[in-house]
C-alpha cells in the first residue's frame, strides 16, 4: 500500500442528516450510501475494520451473557444493596476489567445493575483501533501492522478540535502513510438536540472547513486518498415504552428464569426456563412498540448467535421509539440509532475524492477500500 490514504470516520455521520444540512465538503465528489448492521457504533466499526458482519467478527453488543465466567463474578462478594452507581465501586469494577480481564477497547457501565453484571460479559476486550483489536478476527490495522505502513490514529480519547488541528499538521507534514481520526462529537449532539438542530448544521459546516483544509494540506501528497464516513445514520425520537416494568410484572424471577439487558432500542433477554420462554415470547409479542426478531432474520441481518450469547430472545423497538428507562439511562434522548438496518435514517454515507465502487454500499465493503488488498477472515492466523 503507497498511497496515502486519511480516513475520518464521524459517529452518526448519516445519509439523510448530510442531505438535509448540505454537507458536502468541496474537495470529496464521490458519494455513496452506507448500508449500516443491526446493532450500535461497536458492531459497526467493528464492521468497517474487519469487513465482516457482527456473527462472524462477534462483537455485537458491548454486553453478551456470560457463559461460564464472568469478568463481574467477584461483584457477587459486595453486600447486596451498594449500587453500581457508587463511585468507589465503579472505580474498583474499572480496575478489575483492565487489570484482570485485560479490557483494553471502550466500553461503559451506564446504568447496568450490579444484580445482572456478574451474568454479563465483554466480548470486546481488544482496542478496535489497534492491531489484535477484534480477537479472531483480522482487522485492516492488523494487515497496515503487517506491511509496515505507517500509521497515526486519532480516536476517541483525543479531544475533536485537537484531533482535527493534529490530523492537519501530520498530512501536511506527510508524517504518516495511513491517517485514521475518529470522532463521536456529532453523535452525542444528535442524541441530545435531534437531527434536525441548527446545532448539527453548524458542526457538519465544522466538519467540512476541517476537512477541506486537510485536502489542500493533502494536495501536495501525490494519489492522496481521502475517505469520510460514518458508522449508522439517527432517527429522531417520538416515543418511549417501559418494556422493563412490563417484563416485571410477570412475576419471573432473575436469574431462575430469565437475565434480561435492555438497551435503548433493544431489550435482549437469555431465556432459563420453560415459563419464561412462553411468557415473555406472548409479552414481547403483544407490543406494538416493537417486535421480536425471528432466527431467519438475525441469520439475514448477519447477527445469529446459535449459542445465544447475545441473547435467545431479541426485542427490537419500531423506528422512533426508544425503551425508557434502560441500561443506557433514565433520561430520554432527542433521537436515537440502533433500529432496523433497513430503516432509511439508520444508513451512513461515505465521501471521497477518489471513486468509490458503487453508489450503495455496506460497512463491509470499507476496509478493502480504505486498505487495498485486505482480504476479510475470521481466523487469527495470518494476516
Ligand atoms: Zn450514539
Amino acid at each position: 500500500m503507497k498511497k496515502t490514504t486519511i480516513v475520518i470516520l464521524i459517529d452518526a455521520l448519516g445519509f439523510t442528516i448530510a442531505e438535509r444540512h448540505g454537507f458536502r465538503p468541496g474537495a470529496l465528489r464521490a458519494s455513496a450510501r452506507l448500508r449500516t448492521v443491526l446493532g450500535f457504533s461497536q458492531a459497526a466499526l467493528a464492521s468497517i475494520f474487519t469487513g465482516l458482519m457482527p456473527d462472524r467478527h462477534g462483537l455485537w453488543m458491548m454486553y453478551s451473557f456470560a457463559r461460564g465466567g464472568s469478568p463481574f463474578a467477584w461483584l457477587r462478594l459486595v453486600p447486596p444493596g451498594i449500587s453500581a452507581r457508587r463511585l468507589w465501586l465503579r472505580r474498583a469494577i474499572r480496575w478489575n476489567l483492565a487489570h484482570a480481564a485485560g479490557v483494553k477497547g471502550y466500553y461503559s457501565l451506564y446504568d447496568v445493575p450490579r444484580e445482572i453484571l456478574p451474568h454479563l460479559d465483554i466480548p470486546a476486550r481488544g482496542d478496535i483501533f489497534a492491531a489484535k483489536g477484534a480477537g479472531n478476527a483480522r482487522t485492516v490495522f492488523d494487515r497496515l501492522e503487517k506491511e509496515e505502513v505507517s500509521r497515526l490514529v486519532w480516536d476517541y480519547r483525543t479531544d475533536e478540535a485537537r484531533a482535527f488541528g493534529e490530523l492537519e499538521d501530520a498530512v501536511r507534514g506527510r508524517r504518516a502513510s495511513f491517517y485514521l481520526l475518529y470522532t463521536a462529537g456529532l453523535d452525542s449532539d444528535l442524541h441530545r438536540f435531534g437531527t434536525t438542530a441548527p446545532r448539527i448544521r453548524e458542526r457538519l459546516a465544522w466538519y467540512s472547513k476541517r476537512i477541506e483544509k486537510i485536502a489542500a494540506a493533502a494536495g501536495g501528497v501525490p494519489d492522496a486518498r481521502i475517505f469520510v464516513l460514518g458508522d449508522h445514520g439517527m432517527r429522531d425520537v417520538r416515543e418511549s415504552v417501559d418494556i422493563m416494568k412490563k417484563v416485571e410484572t410477570l412475576g419471573l424471577d432473575i436469574p431462575r428464569d430469565y437475565v434480561p439487558f435492555y438497551d435503548s432500542t433493544m431489550a435482549r433477554f437469555r431465556i432459563n426456563s420453560g415459563r419464561s420462554r412462553d411468557s415473555l415470547g406472548k409479552l414481547l409479542g403483544d407490543q406494538t412498540s416493537g417486535r421480536v426478531i425471528s432466527p431467519d432474520e438475525m441469520r439475514r441481518l448477519g447477527v445469529e448467535f446459535p449459542d445465544g450469547r447475545f441473547g435467545d430472545l431479541i426485542f427490537l423497538a419500531e423506528p422512533g421509539v426508544t425503551i425508557l428507562p434502560s441500561y443506557m439511562g433514565s433520561e430520554g434522548v432527542a433521537a436515537m440509532h440502533g433500529y432496523h438496518p433497513d430503516v432509511e435514517e439508520m444508513s451512513s454515507l461515505m465521501i471521497s475524492n477518489d471513486a468509490l465502487p458503487a453508489t450503495a454500499m455496506s460497512l463491509t465493503d470499507v476496509a478493502a477500500l480504505i486498505c487495498p488488498g485486505f482480504e476479510p477472515s475470521q481466523g487469527g492466523e495470518g494476516t
